[in-house]
């Protein structure tokens, strides 16, 4: 099967090397006899209302984002026809906070949102950084840990009601106060952790590319595979993040 992953602002939107995550899909892909297509998708192309099974963005400096963000903001009508037929989304910190409402930078700058997440995002003065452990449940009763490495300034205020992707085990999460992170809408997730998340979550990137499949009418069964090694970078990043003690 060829499934297609629509791979936007990658020019821009690339802090610390989040197009990892890109790679790994594509490799458990082809583990599985999957072939994945990774279209880049930037400042003037326009977003296929059809044949995208996922879409991913990544991270950025304020600058970055400000330079994609009316573009990005202009594109929320295509993105979320596509989304509601059937396309996953996996958004990373600078195009987490571009999926809400606004994101308000560290200059004070109120960067236009798309508004397909149900928040908003203002830039604090201290940076939260280090490690983090989540627990999120995205099929009901399938309890999962999610680790990784956030480093953002912006504080994620969900709207009440809004569903976060998780509850923080350890680390700040979107605030560092309400022991959420990130944000899901259906199939279309956001997240401050960053870089290296599907390397160390290979399940989360098994749930894009399960839904990937199920979006072309296929079975969304995939073979395990051995994961030793991603096993044992999720415990490293997960001991880190105890280590680094509870909630803030
Ligand atoms: N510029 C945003 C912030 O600091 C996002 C940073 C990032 O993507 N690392 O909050």
């Amino acid at each position: 099967m060829k499934l297609v992953v629509g791979h936007l602002y990658p020019d821009y939107l690339n802090i610390y090397a989040d197009r990892g995550n890109i790679a790994v899909l594509a490799r458990r892909a082809a583990w599985r006899g999957h072939e994945l297509e990774v279209r880049p998708l930037s400042v003037g192309d326009e977003i296929p209302r059809e044949g995208v099974d996922i879409f991913y963005v990544g991270g950025g400096q304020d600058r970055e984002q400000a330079l994609v963000a009316p573009d990005f903001a202009a594109k929320g009508g295509a993105l979320r026809v596509a989304l509601d037929r059937g396309a996953a989304l996996l958004a990373v910190c600078g195009g987490y906070q571009l999926l809400g409402r606004f994101y308000r930078d560290t200059n004070g700058v109120e960067q236009p949102g798309l508004g397909l997440f149900a928040h908003e995002t203002v830039a604090g003065e201290t940076r939260m950084i280090g490690d983090v452990l989540l627990e999120c449940e995205l099929e009901p009763g399938e309890r999962r840990t999610l680790a990784g490495f956030e480093n953002h300034a912006g504080r994620t205020r969900l709207d009440p009601g809004a569903t976060p992707l998780g509850r923080v085990v350890a680390g700040f999460g979107n605030d560092g106060e309400s022991g959420y992170e990130g944000c899901r809408l259906g199939l279309a997730l956001g997240t401050y952790l960053h870089g290296p998340l599907l390397p160390r979550n290979p399940w989360l990137a098994d749930w894009l590319l399960a839904r990937a499949l199920e979006r072309r009418g296929e079975s969304p069964d995939l073979a395990p595979l051995p994961d030793d090694l991603e096993r044992e970078a999720h415990e490293v990043a997960a001991r880190r993040a105890h280590e680094r003690g509870g909630r803030a």
